[in-house]
């Protein structure tokens, strides 16, 4: 088992000390090399003993629709000159150039990127299919001042998760933050971040246009396991060659294993609601415009004009 022993830091899926508040209960925890058939351990608190826990299986058998105003992205551009750093159980990028900002969908506040790293496989499974690479956008209510604040209420954190697929179109993004690390030689150290030189394009990373996809109330994917985050999974999934993801593979945990595998067991629904969206409000009036495009308003139209049976 690669274990990580760890000053807890209060984290969204896995969050760097630098930006939360520790905690200071020491812990043991981290994810079983599967290579070794090595089993799941149990993290204890929230993460054993809560009622909504991420991540989970969308199983499109059971997707509720929705129809929300469309996501509102501003400033997800170039995060060239960010920080990179192993945190011992994933890769993260933190202190970014500019504000990246979303708004919109089921949010009812704007909320900024506070840090994105990485998981290998997906957490998060659709109709029970694993992905290779998934992203974790962390993003924080902006009218707390910080993640401290923001993790002490239900809106506080919003993730959004995106999915990769395996492709022979490669992702240039993926590909230079594996870069950053052997150029950095970040494998094998722990918290110790360093400067992104690398070009790392948003644009590269989030799919341009977010017309469908899944939300729903669940937590961190690692201890403590809050219960606080919103989740928007995007249904467009981004391509990423085989060979992008190996320098992630190799990263090392402060036991100096390797983890070969960050991602944690899919958690119970239990009735949650998952919500798909495939189609936005777009103005003031498209409640009007909705009423109008109902197949029932249109009957009672016709049959309003011409009498039906
Ligand atoms: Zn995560």
């Amino acid at each position: 088992m690669n274990k990580i022993v760890i000053i807890l830091s209060l984290g969204v899926c896995c969050l760097d000390a630098s930006t939360t508040q520790n905690v200071h209960i020491t812990h043991e925890w981290g994810y079983p090399n599967l290579e070794e058939s090595e089993e799941f351990q149990n993290w204890g608190g929230d993460c054993d003993n809560g009622r909504q826990q991420s991540p989970i299986d969308i199983n499109f058998n059971k997707v509720l629709k929705g129809i929300y105003p469309k996501l509102i992205f501003n400033g997800y551009n170039s995060i060239a000159g960010c920080n990179i750093v192993n945190n011992g159980h994933s890769i993260q990028l933190s202190s970014f150039p500019q504000e990246m900002e979303i708004s919109g969908g089921p949010l009812l506040a704007s909320y900024i990127v506070e840090q994105i790293h990485f998981h290998w496989w997906s957490e998060h499974t659709l109709n029970n299919t694993r992905y290779p690479f998934e992203m974790h956008v962390v993003h924080r209510n902006k009218k707390y001042g910080n993640m401290t604040q923001a993790m002490k209420f239900k809106n506080g954190i919003t993730v959004l998760g995106i999915l990769y697929h395996y492709s022979n179109v490669g992702n240039p993004s993926i590909e230079n933050v594996g870069k950053a690390l052997n150029d950095s030689g970040l494998f094998n150290l722990i918290n110790d971040p360093r400067k992104m030189n690398r070009l790392v394009s948003m644009k590269e990373l989030i799919p341009q246009k977010i017309d469908s996809y899944i939300t729903y109330e669940g937590s961190l994917t690692t201890p403590l396991c809050s219960e606080i985050v919103q989740w928007i999974i995007p249904l467009t999934t981004f391509p990423v060659r085989m060979n992008e993801i190996l320098p992630f593979r190799k990263i090392e945990n402060d036991d100096g294993k390797v983890i070969t595998n960050n991602f944690r067991e899919i958690q119970k629904t239990r009735n949650r609601p998952l919500i798909e969206i495939s189609e936005n409000i777009v103005s003031s009036s498209t409640k009007n415009d909705g009423l109008v495009s109902s197949p029932l308003t249109f009957f009672v139209l016709v049959c309003f004009v011409i009498p039906c049976l």
